[in-house]
Parts: C-alpha cells; structure tokens; sequence
C-alpha cells in the first residue's frame, strides 16, 4: 500500500500531518513519502508538479493530497501556478471518477443554512464524471454564426459529447460505491433535451443489468437541485456528468455549512486514487494552527474504503471523528458556544485517541 503524500501550500501541511498520524496509528504498512506540490513546488523545483513528485504519485496506488495556492504566486504565468499541479495530476493520472461525500454529523446540524430537521444525519455521495462532457469537448470557440435570426454575429459554442466507454466506466464506478452504502443509484441527466443525456440514460440503464443489488432511478437535473435542497435525505449516491456534477457536488456540500468537513476521492479505471479535501489552502488562517483536519482525516478513511478496500478501518476512522465530535471538540470553522474550540493538533490527537479507544 504505497501512499504519495503531496502536503502542498497554506494549511495542507498542517492538515496532512494529522491524516498521517491517524494512518499510522492503524496497524497497517503503509509505505509512506512525501513530496513537494503547488507553491512548494514551484519554491523547491520550478514547477507546481515536478517531476520526481509526478513519478512518485504514478508510482504510488494512492494520492493523499493537502491543498496547493498562495497569494504570493497569483503573478507567475498561469501554466507555473500552484492549481496546475492538481489539474495535471487528474489528466496524467487519468482520474475521470470524482466522488464527493457530503455528510452532516447530527451535532453539527446548526452549521447548516437549511433547518436542521431536513440535513440533520445527511449521508449522501455526488459521483461526477470529470474528465468529458461539454468541458474538454471539441470543437468550441468564437465564431460567426452562420443561420437563424443572428446570422453573421459573433457566437460562442461548446460540444457536449460522452463516449459510450466514459459513460460505461463512470457508471460502474457509481454502481460499486452504491453497493458500498444505501444500494441506490439516481443517475441525473437531461435527457427530456440533451441527445447526449438520452444516450447516457440509456447505457447507464444498460450497465445496472451487472448491478441487480441496486435501486436504480433517474432524475432530470433541474428536479435534481431542487430535491437536493427540499429532500436531501431521499439520496443515496448521485452519478452524473461534468457539466451537473460541478454545479451539484457545491450545493450538495453546502447543505453540509462547513467545507472544512468535507473530503473527496478522484479515481481512476483501477480505483488508484487521488484523496484530498474539498476546501483549498485557505492562506488567510495558515500557519495558525486553527485549520480543521477532518476533512484531510476522512479523505485517508475514502482512500482505505476505494483504494484499499479496507472498509473496517475507513470505518473506524469515521466513528473515530463522529466521537471527537460527540465529546464535543470543534475547531474554530465549526465552533459553536457551548463546545470546546481546539487547534489543528489538539484535533487531530483527538482522532487517533478515539481509535486507539
Ligand atoms: P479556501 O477553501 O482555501 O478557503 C475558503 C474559506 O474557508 C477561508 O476563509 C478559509 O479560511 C476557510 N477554510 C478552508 N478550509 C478550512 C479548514 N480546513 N479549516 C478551517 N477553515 C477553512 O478557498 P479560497 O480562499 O477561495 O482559496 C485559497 C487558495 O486555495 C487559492 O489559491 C485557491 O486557488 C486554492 N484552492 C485550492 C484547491 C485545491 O488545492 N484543490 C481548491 C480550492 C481552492
């Protein structure tokens, strides 16, 4: 189980370094080494994805990544800046299955914007297909459009497209996590509009045959975002393409009110993954000692549950994290009066005491 630890900028070394205390506290071997990614990159090798932490990350069966971006490289050319590095991790690894959990423990159901009684006990998991759909289809550009009532002015366009084996990859990426949790499956298309939604209808329709363990039922994506704010909890996992899943996988993690808790895996054909939090570097609090962890904790409990198929210990490290919030530790991001405010380490110690319990 060889793991590439890419800490990254801001607060990702602080927030590694916890993940990796309660990795280490497991019992397994892992082979574990770090290197530079981002800003730190860039600041050791010129570059926000060297070489050598290339090589390690394709050489590793998984990724477990901080948070890369700094103010201080908002200048450099945009290919040398630190957010490259985790774009051209997804293309060189080949990440096209990007699972979003969006989770709301009972205890921090005040930080919600929505009322308490809708999220309280939220479990649902957002599978978007990452790298197709109208993001990277060809052709696109500005040109002059050449019918109807604007005739001769300048248009925009995309193309949206799905290969029938993208669709096919991400679909049996959504059934297997289904059949991880709840056993249901909505598939969220437009596929009453889009010729490419009906044909990804119909071949997600034709992969459940492989799947007869779960519920399968699909949705149009505008009823979609309004059950996820009316109904949350109606969901189980949620498949669908880049374009949705973008918009989506945010408001879901809203429903959540704090993006420090939210981990996410980006997977490839054979499960290789790369692990990381949802938030970015947040350079305003790093150094501080104040960042939440558990994000960073639960992305290394995603990378034993797709990764490793360790499903006992991804399980350990999550009732370790419902339990440090039972006892009612909080950082500052999630901190609520009548709760205990504690630091980045004082967390993270919290976790492994709780697996150690
Ligand atoms: P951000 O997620 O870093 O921060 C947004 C707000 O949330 C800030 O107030 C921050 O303090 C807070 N926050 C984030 N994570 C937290 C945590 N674990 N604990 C407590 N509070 C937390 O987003 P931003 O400010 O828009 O971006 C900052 C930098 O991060 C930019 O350079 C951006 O490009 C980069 N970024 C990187 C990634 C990534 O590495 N995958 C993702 C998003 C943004």
């Amino acid at each position: 189980m060889k793991i590439a630890i890419l800490p990254g900028d801001g607060i990702g070394p602080e927030i590694i370094d916890q993940a990796v205390k309660v990795l280490n506290v497991l019992g397994e071997s892992f082979e574990l080494e770090t290197a530079p990614v981002g800003g730190a990159g860039y600041a050791a090798h010129g570059h926000p994805l060297p070489e050598n932490t290339l090589a390690l990350a394709k050489a590793a069966d998984a990724v477990l990544f901080g948070a890369v971006g700094d103010y201080q490289y908002d200048k450099l050319e945009r290919a040398l800046r630190p957010e490259q590095a985790i774009l051209g991790l997804r293309k060189q690894l080949g990440l096209f299955g990007n699972l979003r959990p969006a989770i709301l423990y009972p205890e921090l159901a005040g930080a919600s914007t929505l009322k308490p009684e809708v999220v309280s006990g939220l479990d649902i998991l957002i599978v978007r297909e990452l790298t197709g759909d109208i993001y990277f289809g060809q052709p696109r550009g500005v040109r002059e459009c050449p019918d109807g009532p604007f005739q001769g002015q300048r248009e925009g366009y995309d193309t949206m497209r799905y290969a029938e084996g993208e669709i096919r990859r991400i679909a049996h990426v959504a059934f297997q996590a289904a059949q991880k949790r709840g056993k249901r499956l909505t598939s969220v298309d437009k596929a009453n509009v889009l010729e490419t939604f009906q044909f990804w209808k119909d071949i997600v329709t034709d992969v459940h045959q492989e799947y007869p363990d779960v519920a399968l039922e699909h949705m149009y994506v505008d009823n979609a975002a309004m059950q996820l704010v009316r109904a949350p909890k109606k969901f189980d996992v949620i498949v669908t393409g880049n374009m949705f899943g973008d918009i989506l996988s945010d408001c879901a993690a809203m429903l959540t009110g704090s993006i420090g808790m939210l981990p996410s895996a980006s997977l490839d054909a054979s499960n290789k993954g790369l692990y990381e939090p949802s938030h970015g570097s947040a350079p305003d609090i790093a150094g501080k000692g104040i960042a939440n962890p558990l994000a960073t904790i639960l992305s290394a409990a995603m990378m034993l549950r797709y990764t490793f198929d360790k499903t006992e210990q991804a399980d350990r490290i999550e009732t370790a994290v419902k339990s440090v919030l039972a006892q009612g530790l909080r950082t500052a991001d999630i901190f609520e009066p009548g709760t205990t405010r504690v630091g980045t380490e004082e967390m993270g110690n919290a976790v492994v005491k709780a697996l150690a319990a």
